[in-house]
């Protein structure tokens, strides 16, 4: 008897699963993406429009109905929530009962958590504000430029240094740099912590020779106009104030109880099953999956995966080949290794190949090696990759 597989949310995890379980299962197979939103939005290109790289939003928001294989079915809807035990999911327009249910839903920005935050920042994470730092970018001639992240965890953890590396470097090729002070504000102790302290202090370094102020431990509780004020009682000037939101879980999810202290919905390291025990391992609810941002899960040095689409997509893959494993009746044994691979951009059109294995005991083992040309244009190719991939599937 034909199942069928709701794949939650149609972001990086979730179409990498569509597509992958697409390929592994008959047709008559059901396997349905429900999704908000009328595009697919491939938040790396955020970096490379604020700097003017990429002027078309056709680059950053592609339409579903032109990436997406034809015979996948999507669903236009909001999910409102999910019921575990019977396998059901509530949209703004109907109920689903699935066999299987993968989470692929990703972390919700939440600006208006932070007093003045949409009054006064420009927002990194999305479209719009990428946009809009490009055009202030080039009107910019002298004064204070301020990144701010406004807490933590948040997708890609390098992205907001690249952001300061990359406008450090577009302002200096305009040749305005000189009378332009810019700075990092962070509740980090270094940056991107989940890599451990050697990549962080690399980094440090880099942010150095490009004259970047680095200011970690620092809490924002309220944004003024040219003013950030951080919980220890600090306070910052700035003419141009660039942030990452606060992130969290999909209301949807954390309204159908799936999170845990984390914040996020806690899976099995290498299965990405939900756990409802999560010493133990254990499920109540098999053959539901959480994957990418959605998912919370615990290193073995108790902190967390960091959020990426590598992450996202090799997990996607995984719960694919499991759950075709089980509707064949085979034993499902594909497992995430929390290995990933990403090109960190440092201005001066070069970038840094950081390689990691987040599941090392005692602690991830992380490596970044010295920036050059060569890991910005495989960075580039991975982007276009990325196209290739869905237009391969498609002409299938
Ligand atoms: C500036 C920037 C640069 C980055 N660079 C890299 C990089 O170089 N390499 C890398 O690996 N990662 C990078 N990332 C991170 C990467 O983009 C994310 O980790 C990845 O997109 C996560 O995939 P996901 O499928 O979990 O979530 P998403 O891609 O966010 O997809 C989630 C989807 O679920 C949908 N959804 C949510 N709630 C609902 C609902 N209630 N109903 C219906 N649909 C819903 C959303 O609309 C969305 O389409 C970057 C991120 C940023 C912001």
């Amino acid at each position: 008897m034909s199942k069928t597989i709701l794949i939650l949310g149609g972001g990086w995890g979730g179409l990498t699963a569509a597509h992958a379980l697409k390929g592994k299962l008959p047709s008559d197979y059901r396997i349905a993406v429900i999704e908000k939103r009328q595009s697919f939005v491939f938040y790396p290109s955020f970096l490379r429009a604020m700097v003017g790289e990429t002027t078309g939003l056709n680059y950053i928001e592609s339409p579903l109905k032109n990436i997406l294989r034809k015979d996948l079915e999507i669903i236009n809807e909001e999910i409102i929530r999910i019921n575990p035990e019977t396998k059901t999911v509530y949209t703004n327009a109907q109920s689903i009962n699935a066999d299987y249910i993968i989470v692929a839903m990703g972390a919700e920005l939440y600006p208006e958590t932070i007093p003045g935050f949409n009054e006064h920042c420009l927002n990194l994470y999305d479209t719009k504000g990428a946009f809009e730092i490009h055009q202030k970018l080039q009107n910019f001639k002298k004064g204070k430029i301020a990144f701010l992240v406004t807490r933590t965890p948040f997708r890609c953890p390098p992205a907001p240094y690249e952001a300061a590396m990359l406008a450090e470097w577009f302002l200096r090729e305009k040749g305005v740099k000189n009378e332009i002070e810019i700075s990092i504000y962070t509740p980090e102790k270094f940056p991107m912590p989940s890599a451990g302290e050697h990549v962080g202090e690399a980094f440090r370094q880099i942010l150095n020779t490009h004259n970047i102020r680095f200011f970690p431990e620092n809490t924002v509780t309220k944004i003024k106009e040219n003013k950030i004020i951080f919980s220890n009682n600090k306070e910052a000037s700035y003419d141009l104030l660039i942030g990452v939101p606060p992130h969290g879980a999909p209301k949807a999810i954390v309204e159908s109880g799936l999170t845990n202290s984390s914040g996020y919905v806690p899976v099995h390291p290498q299965t990405m099953e939900i756990l409802d025990n999560v010493e133990e391992l254990t499920t109540h609810f098999p053959g539901i999956y959480a994957i990418g941002d959605s998912a919370g899960i615990m290193l073995l040095n108790g902190k967390y995966l960091p959020k990426g689409g590598v992450f996202a997509e090799e997990e996607a893959q995984v719960v694919a080949r499991n759950i075709a494993s089980l509707i064949k009746g085979e034993k499902p044994v594909a497992s995430f290794n929390g290995q990933g691979v990403c090109y960190v951009d440092v201005g001066d059109g070069m970038a840094a190949e950081g390689a990691g294995d987040f599941y090392a005991y005692p602690d991830p083992v992380v490596k970044l090696a010295m920036p050059s040309k060569e890991s910005r244009k495989a960075k580039h190719e991975f982007e276009r990759i990325f196209e290739w991939w869905f237009s391969e599937y498609q002409n299938k």
